[in-house]
């Protein structure tokens, strides 16, 4: 992993904010699980700044998900959009002077991936195949 994360804390004194702009390769979010697979570049924009001895990030992330429909297991493919990631950190964690995003930045593209997906935009076809007792019950994918 290199310095894309990283934010240096002396380049934002004296009130300067920090623009960042990438667009990453998706490997850091590491989702531990094979059905959850991102595609493409995961796209950053936003600005770090000091609020007094704190540092504040903001960060509008996009990046295509590809998940199994959870009733018939095809692939589908879901655009996440975080329209304001906000993260702080208080000066203790900054001590080093640099501040690394990673982390939260993985923990909060995981937090906005859905429960579950259907494909056909949640209107599945194979739904209806299914018996109605099913319907809320843990059907779908076993493997
Ligand atoms: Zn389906």
């Amino acid at each position: 992993m290199g310095d894309e994360f990283k934010i240096f804390i002396r380049r934002l004194t004296g009130g300067k904010q920090e623009d960042i702009e990438e667009r990453l390769a998706p490997d850091f979010i590491d989702p531990q699980d094979p059905e959850i697979i991102f595609e493409g570049l995961v796209e950053i924009k936003g600005v770090a700044e000091l609020a007094g001895e704190t540092l504040v990030l903001r960060l509008k992330v996009d990046v295509v998900v590809t998940l199994s429909c959870a009733v018939c297991c095809e692939r589908v493919k879901l655009p996440l959009h975080l329209a304001s990631f906000c993260h702080t950190e208080e000066s203790e964690g900054l001590r080093s002077g640099v501040f690394d995003f990673c982390e939260p930045l993985r923990e909060a593209i995981l937090l906005e991936l859905p429960m579950r997906a259907e494909c056909n935009q949640e209107r599945c076809p194979h739904r209806a195949h299914l018996s109605p007792f099913l319907i809320g019950e843990s059907y779908g994918c076993t493997t």
